[in-house]
């Protein structure tokens, strides 16, 4: 059977935090890790780090050198036989230069589509693959059928109900465990 299923850019496909973190170093010449990032509004001195990734994101050169979360053009590839498309919240300014660097990486990812954090389940889709709590929630309580898959962080936990709906959810944090959780909703599917 064939999945329709919204993968999220970054945090999923593209380590936005790795990049966002050199940047901030290279510019305020402070050191953090992905682990110093434990909340999606993470601040650091009184910043937002949406903010700065906002703010970074509309210089074309540096959304093309943002680098891939490991293992996601293997599992893309062996994702390849479902309806994959991508669904992202990063503004619209942006897109032009997305989808230069979704074209560069992962060429058989075609449908694109925008949506604000919090509203990606508006976008038809069976499951949704994505790194942060309050997306997956929504997502899944919108539909009994639905299946979230929360691709894991220090940063994709953020006080939401999500325990509240396990029998939708899986957690994953890396994407060979999210190929084999996508296999088992489509099992138990059949
Ligand atoms: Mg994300």
């Amino acid at each position: 059977m064939t999945l329709k299923i919204a993968v999220d850019i970054d945090g999923v496909l593209a380590d936005q935090v790795a990049a966002v973190l050199k940047e901030i170093e290279r510019e305020y010449g402070l050191v953090y890790s992905k682990s110093d990032v434990d909340r999606a509004h993470w601040t650091f001195e009184g910043r937002q780090i949406w903010e700065e990734i906002s703010r970074l994101l509309s210089d074309p050169k540096y959304v093309m050198q943002v680098p891939i979360i490991d293992g996601s053009q293997w599992a893309i590839e062996r994702l390849a036989h479902h309806d994959l498309f991508v669904v992202t919240a990063r503004r619209p300014f942006t897109e032009e230069a997305t989808r230069r660097w979704l074209n560069a990486h992962f060429p058989s990812l075609k449908g694109y589509y925008w949506a604000r954090t919090g509203t990606k389940h508006n976008i038809p889709s069976d499951v949704l693959i994505d790194d942060l709590d309050i997306n997956i929630v929504e997502f899944v309580k919108s539909d009994p059928d639905r299946h979230g898959i929360l691709f894991q962080h220090p940063w994709s936990l953020n006080g939401t109900d999500i325990e509240e709906y396990s029998s939708q959810v899986s957690y994953c944090p890396e994407w060979e465990s999210v190929v084999k959780a996508v296999d088992s909703i489509n099992r138990s599917r059949q």
